[in-house]
């Protein structure tokens, strides 16, 4: 079947996968989600409110509060700037959930192989969750 435009519909479709790759390799946003997938593709990454946070490197993380809403961005734990790989691979303050949750390699795997570690991903929405606590509780009343 051939469309209007004269195209076959897998060649319209290998098209538009070229000019959104071109267009991700080009642009100077979304280069959280870039660096997780740096191929564009149509399978989803799944998240949730909380994983999204990660994916993305926006939300509660420190780095991110810092650059809109002019927050320190230094984390808690006073080592770092609290971007996604302080939070997942290095912060002191969730080791404790990293040993007991996180396989003994994580420091070996990517970022994303830990997100789609089931485990893993439930103790990042548990520390997410903890995040988003203490920032609603430092929420002036
Ligand atoms: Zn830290």
């Amino acid at each position: 079947m051939t469309r209007l435009d004269g195209r076959e519909p897998s060649t319209l479709a290998q098209d538009t996968l070229q000019q959104w790759q071109a267009g991700s390799n080009n642009s100077l946003k979304g280069r959280a989600v870039f660096d997780l997938c740096p191929k564009v593709h149509l399978k989803r990454l799944h998240g949730n409110f909380y994983i999204n946070q990660l994916i993305t490197g926006h939300g509660a993380l420190a780095q991110y509060q810092g650059k809109f809403f002019c927050k320190d961005e230094i984390c808690s734990c006073g080592k770092a700037v609290e971007d996604r790989i302080h939070l997942v691979f290095h912060c002191e303050r969730w080791q404790g959930l990293r040993d007991k949750w996180f396989p003994a390699n994580y420091s070996q795997l990517s970022l994303l192989q830990l997100l789609q570690n089931k485990t893993v991903r439930t103790a990042l929405q548990t520390i997410m969750k903890q995040k988003l606590e203490v920032m609603l509780q430092e929420l002036p009343s």
